[in-house]
């Protein structure tokens, strides 16, 4: 998608603070932190939002969660850490390319 930073991002067109990537999947930490520890979790397919997420994708969904498991334990904080999607702009969605957020590093992060 020409218009879609994430897209950019994992195109190499944007620079990000890589985490992980693989053929699927790539983390990077957030660049507007609102924990010690905040980075996002993206499928390189672009699905735009949650609601969006097909059944061919769900494979692809389910690998966030693993990914994230392996970057939380690898930062400490696979104690405790808050996993966010947001779906739609109401529900404060600014990027529409799936994300996972993962927040860590203090109690209760980000009551949104
Ligand atoms: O869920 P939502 O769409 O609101 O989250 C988008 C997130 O992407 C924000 O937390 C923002 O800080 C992050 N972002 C980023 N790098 C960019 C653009 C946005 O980490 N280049």
């Amino acid at each position: 998608m020409d218009d879609c930073i994430f897209c950019k991002i994992i195109a190499g067109d944007i620079p990000s603070q890589k985490l992980y990537e693989d053929d699927d999947v790539i983390a990077f930490w957030d660049i507007s932190p609102q924990a010690p520890v905040h980075f996002l979790v993206v499928p390189k397919k672009h699905i735009p939002a949650p609601v969006d997420v097909a059944e061919e994708d769900e494979k692809l969904i389910g690998k966030l969660f693993r990914v994230a498991a392996q970057i939380a334990r690898e930062q400490n904080v696979d104690d405790g850490y808050r996993v966010i999607f947001n779906n739609g702009k109401k529900a404060g969605q600014e990027v529409f390319h799936i994300h996972m957020h993962i927040l860590g590093g203090k109690d209760r992060p980000w009551p949104m």
